[in-house]
C-alpha cells in the first residue's frame, strides 16, 4: 500500500465513475482530498462520503476544467483550506458518440475544449503551484485507450485523448527539473455511471476484446492513481499507463 500521508490531492470529474474511484483510493491511502466536479452539489455529496469513510478531510469544489476562472478558482480554494496542493489527478472527461460525418464544429470543439483544454488548465494551474511550493509534485491526467487505437464515432474522443498523451510527454520534460512528474493513465473499458447500464449482448461484444475476460473497475484506475501518485513512482515521467485487461496488447 503506497502511503500518501500529509498529501493534498485534487481530483476533477470526481463526482462518479473513475474520479471518484480515484478521489476516494487517495483519501483511503491517506491523502485530504479536493472533490472537484462541474456538478458542484454532486462534488459535495462526494466529498462527504468519502470523508464520512476514510476520516480524510475533504472539500468540495465546483469547476468546470475547461474555464480558465473556474481552475483558477479550483486551485485558490485548495490551497486556502490545505495550505499546498501535492498531487493533482484530471480525471474529468467526456465522450459522446456522433458519427464523424454528423460532427457539427460545436461537438468536435466541446470534446476539445473539456478533455484537452481542461488537461492543460488544470495541469498548467496545478504546475504553477506545485513550482511555488518548491516541493515537486505528481500531476496525472486520466487518458484513454483511444488514444492509441481509433474507434467509430469518436474522431474528437481519439484526437482528444491523443493529444492528451502528447501534452504529457512535453509537461514532463518541461516540468522534470522542478521535481513534478507529469503522466496519464489510459483506461480501456470501465464500468462507470457514464458508461452506463451494458445489457448482455454489449457486455459479450466487449469482454471479445478484452483478453482478462471482465469490464474495468474504477478500483482498476484508481491503484494506477495512486502509484503514479507516490512518492516511489518519483522516477516515471511522461508516461502513458494503459490499464485496459490486455485489449491493447492483442
Ligand atoms: P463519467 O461520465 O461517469 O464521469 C465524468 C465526470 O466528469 C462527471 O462527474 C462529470 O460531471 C464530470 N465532468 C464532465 N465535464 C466536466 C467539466 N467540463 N469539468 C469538470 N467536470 C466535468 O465518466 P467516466 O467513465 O468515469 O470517465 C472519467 C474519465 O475517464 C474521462 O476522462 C474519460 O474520458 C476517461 N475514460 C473512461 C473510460 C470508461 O470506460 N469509462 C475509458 C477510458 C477513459
Amino acid at each position: 500500500m503506497f502511503d500518501l500521508t500529509k498529501k493534498t490531492a485534487i481530483v476533477t470529474g470526481a463526482k462518479q465513475g473513475i474520479g471518484y474511484g480515484i478521489a476516494l483510493a487517495l483519501a483511503k491511502s491517506g491523502a485530504d482530498v479536493v472533490v472537484s466536479d462541474s456538478d458542484a452539489a454532486g462534488a459535495r455529496k462526494a466529498a462527504d462520503a468519502i470523508a464520512k469513510s476514510t476520516k480524510r478531510k475533504t472539500l468540495a469544489a465546483g469547476a468546470d476544467v475547461s474555464k480558465k476562472p473556474d481552475v483558477d478558482a479550483l486551485l485558490r480554494a485548495a490551497v486556502e483550506k490545505f495550505g499546498k496542493v501535492d498531487i493533482l489527478v484530471n480525471d474529468a472527461g467526456i465522450y459522446p458518440f456522433k458519427p464523424l460525418l454528423d460532427m457539427t464544429e460545436g461537438d468536435w470543439q466541446k470534446v476539445i475544449e473539456v478533455n484537452l483544454t481542461g488537461t492543460f488548465l488544470t495541469n498548467q494551474a496545478a504546475a504553477r503551484q506545485m513550482i511555488r511550493q518548491k516541493g515537486g509534485g505528481r500531476i496525472i491526467t486520466v487518458s484513454s485507450i483511444a488514444s492509441l487505437i481509433g474507434y467509430a464515432n469518436l474522431a474528437h474522443y481519439c484526437a482528444s485523448k491523443g493529444g492528451v498523451n502528447a501534452f504529457v510527454r512535453s509537461a514532463a520534460v518541461e516540468l522534470a527539473p522542478h521535481g513534478i512528474t507529469v503522466n496519464a493513465i489510459a483506461p480501456g473499458a470501465i464500468q462507470t455511471p457514464g458508461i452506463g447500464a451494458l445489457d448482455e449482448k454489449a457486455l459479450a461484444g466487449l469482454l471479445t476484446a478484452v483478453p482478462l475476460k471482465r469490464i474495468g473497475q474504477p478500483e482498476d484506475i484508481a491503484a494506477a492513481a495512486v502509484f503514479l501518485a507516490s512518492d516511489e513512482a518519483g522516477y516515471v515521467t511522461g508516461q502513458t499507463l494503459v490499464v485496459d485487461g490486455g485489449w491493447t496488447s492483442q
